[in-house]
């Protein structure tokens, strides 16, 4: 049987204006100013259209240390600033980006390409993040006992770092960089953000509200560039700690460079999360689940799930029949139109990437029951200027050694496996070399608490497609999806960016100097 295609639909008279103005471009910010670059600016582009709408600045090792020596300044008052007052910035922050959702959500939508819906429940999760950073006083409150032995008090409390990086994707441009820097300044570091090169237009705009919300301008700076900032940034000697989020091959080598620099490294890296349907599923629901699981945001996210499995056949059949036509008819367009489900890819780059994944799929044996190639956007069927659009596409028969399975595609594809038991699918998934989420949806309870704790993942769903942590749990994953074993936000966030310190003190007055034995050459006890 051919393969069918994605249906294209009409635009919906488009009702929002484009954002960026011609000729603009996005320097860094340092201080609080605007800061030029001095390496060829990186066009951005609107992926709806394929039209380049702005250029990011791009910044070499001298701006870096410029950004460094800003940071290196506001560095002890900021980290001698009670917790309390750092939290009251934090909730002044969280009010401006709720009442800047909407331009924050623009600006990600128009150069990310993903839908308004989409970029404002971005926005949502990141403020997730500042709501629980504004817990901090909480959070960094030690731990005291009185009397550990006659006379001597022991506590111990948390520090921060100093200087911090963060290096962040393109394809959450606000919730990304809010997974980190809240938690590192609040916590009482300076911080230095590298976000994507591809739409900097939303950290711009974060940390432009940030500083509206009161935080002194040279304890957070953003630079704009590509792999010489962050080359420069790994090895500064000035810098504690890196967070990264982005694809595995950059997480290893930042895992394996910054820690060469003594640095403190956490490295989200790419993934494969697979989604078991049990037989007893409610079928319905499951078929919802992966329909926004794997084709929201056009498959770009770190926590899609891009492979469906069974344990039988007839599960199997029943899933491919049911997410079919839901693929055909899900509504692509650009981020201007309202009634858009799924935008466009990113760039043309990731586009013919994506292409021969799905070649090699058909090539490999796979069985193409919805060919996502095939698509083109109304109105833009004669040429090739319509943006970076891809069809969803629905792979079937797919087996562990094909490159469709193996390797994180970062599209609208979804392979179906089918196993014949659940020790295969659970093996399957354990065997996988990405390890950041996995689902199971049934409605037996030991099952799915036999599959939460067996799996070798990081995030487990139960009839949750994509799980992905609230601000006061933490998110990462395991295997080549984590470098450096520091998961982000939540506690393990707080501890990543702050060190321990235990004091432990004897006032002499409280023994008295009738009580002193001299020098005492023993192991203390
Ligand atoms: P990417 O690795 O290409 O880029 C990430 C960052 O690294 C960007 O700031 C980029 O400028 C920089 N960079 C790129 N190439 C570099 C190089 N050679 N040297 C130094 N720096 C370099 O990732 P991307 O395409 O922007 O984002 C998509 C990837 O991110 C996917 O693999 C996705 O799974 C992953 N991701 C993971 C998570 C997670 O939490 N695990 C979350 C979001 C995205």
């Amino acid at each position: 049987m051919p393969s069918t295609t994605a249906k294209s639909k009409p635009q919906t008279k488009p009702q929002i204006k484009p954002q960026a103005r011609p000729g603009q471009t996005y320097p860094s910010l340092i201080n609080g100013k605007a800061v030029a670059g001095d390496l060829t600016p990186s066009p951005i582009f609107n992926p709806a259209t394929g039209e380049v709408i702005a250029h990011t600045e791009m910044a070499s090792g001298k701006i870096i240390d410029q950004a460094v020596a800003v940071a290196k300044e506001a560095s002890p008052a900021w980290a001698a600033t009670p917790a309390l007052k750092r939290a009251r910035i934090m909730f002044a922050y969280k009010e401006l980006l709720e009442r800047h959702l909407d331009d924050l959500a623009l600006a990600i939508s128009h150069q990310h390409g993903k839908t308004l819906a989409d970029a404002k429940g971005e926005v949502a999760r990141g403020i997730e993040v500042v709501e629980f950073a504004c817990g901090i006083p909480h959070l960094l409150r030690g731990d005291f006992t009185p009397n550990v032995a006659h006379a001597v008090d022991s506590y111990s409390l948390r520090q921060p770092l100093g200087i911090v990086a963060g290096i962040t994707p393109f394809n959450f441009p606000a919730m990304v960089p809010m997974w980190m820097f809240p938690i590192a300044l609040a916590c009482g570091n300076c911080f230095i953000l590298k976000p994507s090169e591809k739409d900097p237009a939303a950290p711009a705009l974060a940390l432009e509200l940030l500083h509206k919300a009161g935080l002194p301008p040279g304890v957070m700076s953003l630079v704009n560039g590509g792999k010489e900032a962050v080359n420069a940034l790994l090895t500064h000697s000035d810098i504690a700690a890196i967070s990264f989020v982005g694809s595995t091959h950059i997480a290893e080598y930042i895992y394996t460079t910054a820690s060469k620099h003594g640095k403190r490294v956490q490295a989200l890296g790419g993934a494969k999360n697979h989604m078991l349907v049990m037989p007893d599923a409610d079928l319905d629901q499951s078929v919802d689940a992966l329909m926004g699981a794997a084709f929201g945001s056009a498959g770009e996210r770190c926590m899609a799930v891009s492979v469906a499995m069974t344990i039988d056949d007839a599960t199997a059949d029943r899933l491919v029949e049911k997410l079919t036509p839901k693929i055909e008819d899900i509504h692509i367009g650009g981020y201007d139109d309202p009634e858009a489900e799924m935008g466009p890819l990113i760039s043309r780059d990731h586009k013919t990437k994506v292409l021969g994944y799905i070649e090699a799929g058909v090539g490999a044996g796979a069985k193409l029951v919805v060919d996502g190639r095939k698509f083109t956007r109304q109105g833009y069927e004669k040429n090739d200027t319509g943006g970076y659009f891809i069809g969803g596409s629905l792979f079937d028969q797919v087996k562990p050694n094909m490159s469709i399975y193996t390797d994180e595609i970062f599209a609208p594809v979804l392979s179906v496996v089918r196993c014949k038991s659940f020790d295969e699918a659970t093996s399957l998934i354990d065997a996988h070399t990405y390890g950041n989420g996995a689902a199971i949806f049934t409605q037996n309870g030991d099952v799915a608490r036999l599959f939460a704790d067996r799996v070798r993942i990081g995030m487990v769903g139960v009839n949750v497609p994509i799980p992905v942590p609230v601000a006061f749990h933490s998110f990462g994953g395991w295997k080549r999806s984590l470098f450096g074993g520091h998961a982000m936000y939540g506690m393990e966030g707080v501890r990543f960016y702050t060190q321990l310190k235990t004091i432990t003190a004897r006032w002499p007055t409280a023994i008295g100097p009738e009580n002193s034995k001299g020098a005492q050459f023993q192991f203390p006890s």
